[in-house]
Order: structure tokens, then sequence, then C-alpha cells
């Protein structure tokens, strides 16, 4: 997707509509409105059985269109919690359903990519899909009756929701996608200058926006994974997913154009650091080699070391602080700061990190505050090459280090350590990270993270410039 004039930061390049919204990873859901199953109120529905949010949502049009098709076969649903493969057949069965209800966008949809073959050649995956969707589909009442489909035409639906959904909403084991006619147009990058904002309630509008300015006849680029993966894991992911390799201008450099997300400390000089000089090269070993001292790396031992903290990462829990920056402390020893394990253990951090019940960052002493202040930093960084602009992650980030910085003036003006001058000064350098922060968020979707920063940056915006005008008056009146 090409821009067809210039298009400034934070512009929407367009809007787009989910033709179908369905359960991913076989996790339950609401069938009407897409909502988490509550165990104390739910209603079934004396059709399909499924459970569904109440007498509502059981009359809702989402509902409906499924319902008949689905009959019975909400009782295999027990819990709610785990995942269950009678949830695999709702968003292709809705996506087939539009053949009937909306004839033009099903047009549109079929003939996107769907990497059929390839899917196939990986047997059990494909007996599985042919057991618990295909099957299922095609024993539906209506199904074989109105001729409304076969088997080779449900494979390919399977294909192209599997190529082309986009996550709407992904917390705690439930989540749920959406295929959208315009949104799989632009390519991917691991240097990203576009976005979508997901809405996460019907319609589920689409709006894709850009983060930095993109010229006329420039390439519209966005990411399919999280870009901070590093490059043999993003390369591996999109061969997996999109079953193609990855050759743009950051996969292709060593230094990942200094994003330096794969990057292995080194063990024989002072300061220097492991690069994978051979990254485009998929079928010879990988060549790891340092950038200061030239020693060479066993690709093997890295492998496995990085690999290894990666699971000891995914064995703690995302709320637990200490287990987080415990980790993080031992991954600074092997690991470049920017290396993606680094960043993800800073992301769990940042959010809750000088928080807890009752407390805010005033409760906290000086070296827990001046902590999060670095980490918001050292990720803030990393976000500058891969995803540069006004992204979602950079606006949390700016708001969590402003917050640090405010409050570690704040303390030190209290007890006399700062002049009046000296605070104004930092107040205004915090209301410079907010009103970037405010650029970043804009309009963000209701009952996301996102949302609430992007309200609080409001708020203390507010707050601070009426405190530098203050303080302004104060210092004008002594000087
Ligand atoms: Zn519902
Ligand atoms: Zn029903
Ligand atoms: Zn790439
Ligand atoms: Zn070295």
């Amino acid at each position: 997707m090409v821009a067809s004039r210039d298009i400034q930061p934070g512009e929407v390049v367009f809007q787009d509509r989910a033709a179908a919204v369905g359960p991913s990873e076989s996790n339950p859901l609401c069938l009407d409105c897409n909502g988490k199953i509550v165990e104390e109120k739910f209603l079934r529905c004396s059709v399909c059985l499924f459970p569904l949010c109440d007498e509502e949502c059981i009359k809702g049009f989402e509902h409906l269109k499924i319902c008949a098709y689905l009959k019975g076969k909400g009782s295999q649903v027990k819990s709610f919690e785990e995942p269950n493969p009678i949830y695999d057949v709702i968003l292709p069965l809705k996506l087939l359903l539009l053949k009937k209800n909306q004839p033009e966008w099903y047009s549109i949809l079929i003939n996107f990519m769907d990497h059929i073959e390839y899917r196939k050649s990986f047997a059990e995956y494909w007996d599985q899909v042919k057991t618990n969707v295909i099957d299922v589909i095609m024993g539906m009442p209506g199904i074989v009756e109105e001729g409304l489909t076969n088997e080779s035409e449900l494979c390919q639906i399977i294909g192209i929701l599997e190529t082309n959904t986009h996550e709407i909403y992904n917390r705690h084991g439930y989540c749920y996608r959406g295929i959208y006619p315009i949104s799989s147009f632009p390519s991917h990058n691991c240097i990203v200058n576009a976005r979508p904002k997901m809405i996460k309630e019907a319609p589920y509008i689409s709006i894709f926006q850009a983060n930095v300015q993109i010229s006329k006849g420039g390439d519209i680029f966005t990411t399919y994974i999280w870009p901070h993966l590093p490059t043999r894991k993003r390369r591996q992911t999109l061969r997996e997913g999109w079953h193609f390799s990855c050759t743009c201008p950051r996969c292709s450099d060593p230094s990942e154009l200094g994003a330096l997300t794969s990057a292995i400390l080194c063990k024989s000089c002072q300061g220097g650091y492991l690069l994978h000089e051979n990254p485009l090269e998929d079928d010879k070993p990988e060549q790891w080699k340092c950038h200061q001292c030239g020693e060479n790396g066993n690709s093997d031992e890295i492998l496995a070391m990085v690999d290894e903290l990666t699971n000891e990462v995914e064995n703690i829990k995302r709320d637990d602080v200490e287990g987080n920056l415990k980790q993080l402390k031992k991954c600074r020893k092997t690991l470049h700061c920017n290396h993606s394990v680094l960043t993800e253990l800073r992301v769990r951090v940042i959010p809750i990190i000088c928080r807890g019940p009752g407390k805010g960052t005033q409760h906290f002493p000086d070296e827990t505050i001046e902590h999060k202040k670095k980490l918001c930093q050292e990720n803030l960084a990393v976000l500058k090459v891969i995803t540069p602009g006004l992204t979602r992650q950079r606006g949390g980030w700016l708001f969590e280090l402003q917050d640090s910085i405010f409050y570690l003036g704040k303390r030190q003006y209290e007890e006399g350590k700062l002049d009046d001058i000296k605070f104004n000064e930092i107040l205004k350098e915090c209301k410079q990270l907010l009103i970037e922060c405010c650029k970043c968020l804009n309009n963000e979707p209701h009952n996301t993270v996102e949302k609430f920063y992007e309200m609080s940056a409001k708020g203390a915006l507010k707050v601070l410039s009426e405190q530098i005008l203050m303080l302004s008056c104060v210092t004008g009146m002594r000087g």
C-alpha cells in the first residue's frame, strides 16, 4: 500500500470495519458481544445451548445469525476459562455466512491469501482442523441442504482466517479477532510507520494511523508481529505465520539499524557485543561476532542461553514485580540492554512498579522511582528505532517517565534541595513529555490501558500547567 499524498504523523490513513469477529485460540466468549462469560451470571440459549451474557445478547443479531447452525453444540461448553475447540468453528462459520448475507464482502475476502497447501503439510494440525472445524461445519443443519459450501471452500476459508485476521483483544486467556477487508493490504516491515487502532466494540472499526510522516509515493508499513522480537524470532514467526522470509532493512542488518534487539554481551572484551552477522542466510549456521574485538560467538550456546532466559521469563508471573526485576538483573549480565528479553521484562514492570494497593509513586523511595525512570528511558530508546513516532506504547512510557521525573523533583523541592527556578524547569520538562504523550494517545478506545494513560496525561497536564504558572509568578516576583 502506497501513500497517494503526504501523510502527517497521527493522521488517519484509512478506516476499515470488521467483516466478521470471533474467538481466537479456542477461547470461550459470548457469541453476540464477544464479551467474557461470567460464571455467576450467564444464560444459555435454548437453541444452540451456548452460554451468553444475558437475555439481550441472546436476542442479539450477531448471535441469531449463527444460532440455528450451531443447534445444541453449546452443550460441550462446561468451563468458561479453558480453551474449547468448539469455539474454533465460530469465525469460519461467520465468514462463510457472509456469502449469503453480504456477498459483496465475501467476494473480496475469499480472494485473500490462504497458504493452504503449506498448512496441509502439517498432517497433525490439519487432521485437527478437519475434525474440529470442517467436519463440524459440514454437519451443521442447513449447510449441505442449502448447498452453501463444500470442504475445499472451507479449507480456503480457514487458511484465509489464519493468514489475515487481526487480533482485536487479548488478555489473560481471553481473546478475539476479526477479519477486515482493507486492513490486510499494508505490508509488513520490521520498522513500522503506521498502525491500526482497533475499536473493541461493535461495529469493530479499525482506524489506520500514520506514526511518522509518510511522503507521497512512500510505502505504508505495519507489523504483523511483536516488533521487539530479535531477528531470528521475527523471521521465524513470519515464515510460519505468513510464509515469507523478511528481508527488510532491519532484518538485513546485523545491528538491526541500531535496534540491537538480538545483541549479546561479549565475554572477551569490556563493553562489546556480539551480532548475528548473517541474518538472512536461513540455510547456513548462524555466525556471531563481536563488533568491538572481533571475537566469534558459538551460535548453539547463544541460542540455548537466550532460549533458557526466555523460558525463565515465561515462568514468572507478569504482575510479580520482584521476580521480573530479579530476572532483569540476571539478563543484563549476558544480553544487550536493547535485547527483546529485557524489553519484555520492562514492559511488564513499568506499569506496576511504584504502584500498589492504595499506593502511588509518592509512597516509594527515590531509589525505586529512579529505577523506574531508567526502565522507561531504556524502552523508549529501543522504540525510537523500531517504531518511531506517535505510537501507543510510546505514549504509555512517556507518561510513566514524566511521572517518575515529577515525583523525584517534587520530593527534592519539598526537602529544599531544589530552588524554585530548578523545580520549574523540571515541571516544564514534564509538561513537554505530557504534550508528546497526548499526541501519541488520542481518542483511545474505552476500557484500555491506553485510555487510562490518555486520561491521566490530560489531567496531569492541566495540574502541571497551573503549577508552572504559579511558580513562574513566584520566581518572577523574586527576580
Ligand atoms: Zn454478550
Ligand atoms: Zn443460540
Ligand atoms: Zn524484517
Ligand atoms: Zn568483544
